[in-house]
């Protein structure tokens, strides 16, 4: 789907209500149509003749409409976006970006509310090229009917399945393979079912140059 600030505004103040006793006041939601982040939350920390940070302000909660993705994960994203935001207008002090406490509201909101939020969708590209950790990848580079490239990477049990859906997709025209531990992959949410994130294949491409086809 594609959403639209009014539809966003309506699930902001829905999730508002169940998920943080309606506490959060407003903020201005923005369409915009990077690549580079799903949901991002941008404000202004104001600090003290000390440099500490005493509040933050200026919040604006960004949705990116690039990625046709499911309702449901428009919503999780606004909601994770959402938790960044009662952190930080709350100044609640965290371990890190995505922290126990991020990590310990996710958990609460997932299992109340029955929601499959992640941290996989990371804010800003700097936060993305700071994962670097060494893990297996099993990626699904596809080149779509309308001239796109796509990048899936997959959960290794269900590459015979996404395998499958693609084979049959409209959308697909070719599925090309591989396995690789780049961490730059680590940026992009492990599927458990068929779902394609556009790419620029020339931003891609190094990273394909040390994978190994499957
Ligand atoms: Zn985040």
């Amino acid at each position: 789907m594609t959403p639209t600030v009014e539809y966003l505004e309506e699930r902001f103040d829905t999730f508002n209500r169940m998920c943080f006793d309606g506490a959060l006041p407003r903020i201005p939601i923005k369409l915009s149509r990077a690549r580079t982040f799903v949901g991002r939350l941008v404000y202004r920390p104001v600090r003290d003749w000390r440099g500490r940070v005493v509040r933050r302000e200026d919040f604006v909660l960004r949705i990116s409409t690039y990625f046709d993705l499911p309702e449901a994960e428009v919503e999780d994203t606004l909601i994770h976006e959402m938790i960044h935001y009662w952190i930080a207008w709350k100044g609640i002090q965290d371990t890190s970006t995505h922290g126990r406490e991020f990590r310990r509201i996710m958990k609460e909101i997932n299992t109340l509310h029955g929601r499959h939020l992640t941290i996989s969708h990371k804010s800003t590209p700097e936060e993305q090229d700071r994962d670097t950790r060494v893990r297996d990848h099993w990626l699904c580079v596809s080149q779509l009917a309308d001239g796109r490239t796509a990048l899936t990477v997959v959960a290794k049990p269900r590459i015979a399945r996404i395998k499958r859906a693609f084979r049959w997709s409209p959308t697909v025209r070719s599925q090309t393979w591989y396995h690789s531990r780049d961490p730059w992959f680590n940026r992009f949410p492990r599927c458990r079912s068929p779902k394609l994130f556009p790419v620029d294949p020339t931003v891609l491409q190094p990273h394909l140059d040390g994978a190994e086809p499957l």
